[in-house]
């Protein structure tokens, strides 16, 4: 049986070259293709209309025994992820539903730099009940250094597409990098350096391949949110993000709310903040004015709590937990909230549920 994939790159590093000044820039339309197709890992042979057929060995210990074929696109001007923009996410979800009848599962490669906000973006963009794989991947190296990961990361990610895809836990927006699959809405660049660059520190991997692939969890998430169609975000949103720091100033934290349609508060510890009189002032002011507030920790594995005096009266002044949702799902489900057409308390209400698996639902302990 056939399982067919479309390898969407979209830029960063995986098929950058060097400029004249000996900078990283994306590489010249066709380039990243032909690469592609000079590594024997991913190329047994190109078929008349294009399809490249993944070499059958590549496919051997996979439970089903599929064919994996794939087609290359490249978007017209790949770009470095730092340039990356909500309505360049809303492009690849078009991409990604406009051919879904086509591809049994969807790989696009990115820029690792804000690569974990273009999977959380994309896991509120498109419809609920879409439940192909969608996997993003790159590279720390580029594809045409010998020395690369990009070969490993994008024959992983043919795998969990191609031949895993049949899998609930896969039919997803996942990232794969260095052996793991990770939930798109979980991840977070942790490394520039290493081939590790991400990890998921408050959600174990979807996937490790190691001697053996293993699949952690037998189902996908399971949304209390019946259906959420497709629509687009504008880059002209009012959400915010914004990092607590000691000495933080009045005039800033106050000209940050001023036209903010939704503040992302990353906080200390397990969802601290100051209690100083000026601060809880400006909050509640906002959320008079309809402001949405999420609270989402800073620290890496920290979860949001409601333990300490100090951060007492956040909820009061109408601050929602994000609980352990990740700064990057926190600012992309902000701003795919406050598009969403509907009241103040409406949307309060979203921020408070898990929407697509991309926090832990629990009871407070207070
Ligand atoms: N600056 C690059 C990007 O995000 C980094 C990378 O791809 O690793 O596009």
């Amino acid at each position: 049986m056939e399982k067919r994939v479309l390898l969407y790159y979209t830029g960063g590093t995986i098929g950058m070259v060097l400029d004249d000044k000996g900078d990283l820039t994306p590489g010249k339309p066709g380039d990243f293709t032909k690469e592609v197709k000079r590594h024997p890992e991913l190329f047994e042979k190109e078929e008349e209309d294009g399809w490249i057929v993944l070499p059958q060995k590549a496919t051997d210990d996979c439970p089903s025994q599929y064919i994996v074929k794939y087609l290359i696109e490249e978007v017209e001007k790949p770009i470095d992820s730092s340039n990356m923009l909500p309505e360049e996410w809303n492009v690849i979800a078009e991409k990604i539903l406009y051919e879904a009848h086509k591809f049994d599962g969807f790989i696009v490669l990115h820029g690792t730099d804000t690569m974990a906000y273009t999977s959380s973006a994309l896991s509120f963009i498109l419809p609920n009940e879409f439940s192909k794989p969608v996997i993003l991947s790159g590279a720390q190296r580029t594809l045409f250094e010998p020395r690369s990961d990009a070969v490993e990361n994008i024959l992983g990610s043919l795998l969990m597409a191609g031949c895993y895809g049949y899998h609930p836990t896969i039919q997803q927006v996942s990232l794969f990098f260095d052996n793991k699959l990770f939930q798109g809405n979980r991840v977070t660049k942790f490394d520039s350096n290493s081939f590790e660059a991400f990890t998921s520190p408050k959600f174990k991997p979807l996937v490790e391949m190691g001697v053996d692939i293993t699949v952690n969890y037998t189902e996908r998430w399971c949304s209390t949110i019946c259906h959420t169609p497709y629509r687009p975000l504008g880059n002209d949103s009012d959400a915010r993000l914004l990092v607590l720091y000691p000495g933080i100033q009045e005039d800033f934290v106050r000209s940050a709310l001023e036209h903010a349609g939704g503040v992302v508060l990353a906080s200390f510890g397990s969802g601290n903040v100051p209690s100083f009189d000026w601060l809880q002032e400006a909050v509640k002011e906002a959320s008079k004015r309809e402001v949405l507030f999420l609270n989402c920790s800073q620290v890496f594995k920290g979860v949001v709590v409601p333990i300490y005096d100090v951060s007492s009266w956040l909820t009061e002044a109408g601050v929602v937990s994000g609980r352990d949702i990740t700064p990057e799902a926190a600012l992309t489900k902000m701003i795919w909230v406050l598009q969403e057409d509907l009241s103040y308390t409406e949307r309060k209400e979203l921020l408070e549920r898990s929407i697509r698996g991309e926090m832990t639902e629990m009871i407070d302990p207070k």
